[in-house]
């Protein structure tokens, strides 16, 4: 580990994020001297006491450390959308939940010509992420009350119930929750995989660093400009690996000069290189959070586990197929039991559309890198209003599971959005439509795809279309998102993106 600034290396990556720590640990790995600049702190390894509460507890979702993104004036209702600015990136915030998606999501991006992207190739990776990130599956038998009503109810309408979610060639099913929690923390990608590197001599971990832009030399990659203690820096590398995040990452390109040149020239950036998908493509799975009023014996069954040490919010999920995908999966139910809100009691279920269709964009508003971007998701926004019908119809698979005799005393009423004041499905569409939310899953917004493809940022490589030396390996760069959330297919595109770089 190093505190220092070095003024040369073999590669920088810029965020020590979920994808990030996986591209620097296997490079170090390998030989090459590397530095990780991350935005927000480095809390050092596993055990070092300057690691926040909130990010270790994984009985809950991170908080601290946050980029403070929200959606603005996008939407008539501001809704956060938390990333987390430190060592380990949303993997210190996030839900633990490790899934796979289906052989149809990594198959369709090969066969879009993503050379190396498909579901066998991938295998080894998901094998590899899942070892590093000790991932393991809870048992039925450790199922919360409120959890285990939801197993439980599933099969009454048709959905079977199995041992963890992540067989790839499977349809709709609830299981308990895979996850990475080690002795009750939250396993992050800095512990899974920079701690094994840290003492390394070749790789440089650099906290509060912000890098400002990288910077090209007509069509070359040569280094970055980073803000650090208070001033500007440059680092030399003969590669950068941009791995800030779907948010993040396109930023970094388009206060490069890498963009769509009419917006670039609008914020007086000079154009270094003409893409018009930078910050494009934005998508993430809306969802929805419907709550039931409970019950007493919920109550005094979740209060005496409470009083045993170990309630998670998280611990089972469930897939299920929309009309609109009755062949594979479309949805994602997430029984949900946040405890932390005092006495007000919110036995929460969560309901997410996997495969939407609507799109949106990032776009910086300055040059400024602590200038805050406009993030437009532009939920729900098909003309067709598919979205919407999906995820109504997720909310109406969650009513008929929770109306289910022998669940229904367990549940309680429904009491958002409640069935006298959201009654049919067509209420149910309306209500989505007025009340967009996010997965936490962003993806998109430098997409892979051919050169000649004009809405595509990289190749399948990861490589930016016509700069040397410079690729982008995080959620960004893939061209749709697969029926998962999202942590371990960061992890997988860290994998694959390294193990490319590794062959140069
Ligand atoms: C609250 C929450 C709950 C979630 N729950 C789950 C879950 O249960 N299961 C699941 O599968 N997924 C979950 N996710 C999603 C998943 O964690 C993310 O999709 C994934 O971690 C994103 O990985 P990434 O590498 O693309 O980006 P990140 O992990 O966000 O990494 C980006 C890193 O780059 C740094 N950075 C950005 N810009 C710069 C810059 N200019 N200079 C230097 N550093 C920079 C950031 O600070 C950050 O550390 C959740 C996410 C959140 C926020």
């Amino acid at each position: 580990m190093s505190t220092a600034l070095p003024a040369q290396v073999d590669v920088i990556v810029v965020g020590g994020g979920t994808s990030g720590n996986v591209v620097a640990a296997r490079l170090a790995e390998a030989g090459r001297n590397v530095l990780v600049l991350e935005a927000g702190p480095d809390f050092g390894p596993c055990g070092d006491p300057r690691w926040p509460a909130d990010i270790l507890d994984a009985t809950r979702l991170g908080h601290s450390n946050d980029w403070g993104y929200d959606s603005g004036d996008t939407l008539d209702v501001r809704v956060s959308f938390e990333r987390a600015r430190a060592i380990g990136g949303c993997s210190d915030f996030n839900g633990t939940t490790q899934t796979w998606g289906h052989r149809r999501d990594y198959d369709s991006w090969a066969e879009a010509g993503l050379e190396g992207w498909a579901t066998d190739d991938l295998l080894p990776f998901f094998e590899a992420g899942t070892k590093a990130m000790r991932v393991k599956d809870y048992r039925v038998d450790e199922l919360t009350s409120w959890q285990r009503v939801w197993f439980d109810a599933a099969p009454a309408v048709g959905i079977p119930q199995r041992h963890n979610l992540n067989d790839l060639d499977e349809g709709p099913a609830v299981a308990p929750e895979s996850n990475n929690i080690v002795d009750g923390i939250r396993f992050n990608t800095a512990f899974a995989y920079l701690d094994p590197v840290r003492s390394l001599p070749n790789i440089s971990i650099v906290g509060e660093a912000h890098v400002a832009r990288v910077l090209v030399d007509r069509v070359v990659a040569t280094g970055v400009e980073v803000l650090w203690r208070g001033e500007s820096h440059i680092v030399r590398a003969q590669r950068v690996v941009v791995a800030g995040g779907a948010f993040n990452s396109p930023q970094v390109l388009q206060r490069s000069g890498i963009g769509n040149p009419d917006f670039l020239r609008s914020l007086d950036i000079p154009v270094v290189q003409p893409l018009r998908g930078v910050g494009e493509n934005l998508h993430d799975q809306p969802f929805s959070l419907m709550s039931w009023a409970g019950s007493d014996r919920m109550t005094s069954e979740m209060d005496a586990l409470r009083a045993e040490g170990w309630a998670p919010d998280e611990q089972a999920m469930g897939k299920a197929a929309s009309s609109f995908d009755p062949d594979v999966f479309d949805l994602h139910f997430l029984p949900y039991s946040p405890t932390h809100r005092g006495d007000v009691k919110r036995w929460s279920c969560g309901v997410s559309a996997l495969q939407p269709v609507s799109r949106g964009y990032v776009r910086i508003t300055s040059r400024d890198p602590e200038a805050k971007p406009v993030i437009d998701h532009r939920f729900l926004s098909d003309p067709e209003r598919r979205d919407a019908r999906v995820l109504a119809e997720g909310m109406a698979i969650l009513r008929e599971m929770a109306s289910q005799p022998g669940i229904r005393e367990l549940v309680g009423e429904e009491i958002h959005p409640g069935i006298s004041a959201v009654p049919t499905f067509d209420e149910l569409v309306h209500f989505v439509e007025r009340n967009p939310d996010n997965y936490w899953h962003p993806v998109g917004t430098c997409p892979m795809g051919s050169a000649d493809d004009e809405k595509s940022v990289v190749d399948a490589r990861g490589s930016v279309h016509g700069i040397e030396g410079l690729t982008v390996a995080d959620c960004s760069i893939m061209p749709m998102i697969p029926r998962a959330t999202t942590a371990m297919p960061a992890v997988v595109v860290g994998e694959r993106i390294a193990s490319f770089l590794v062959q140069n």
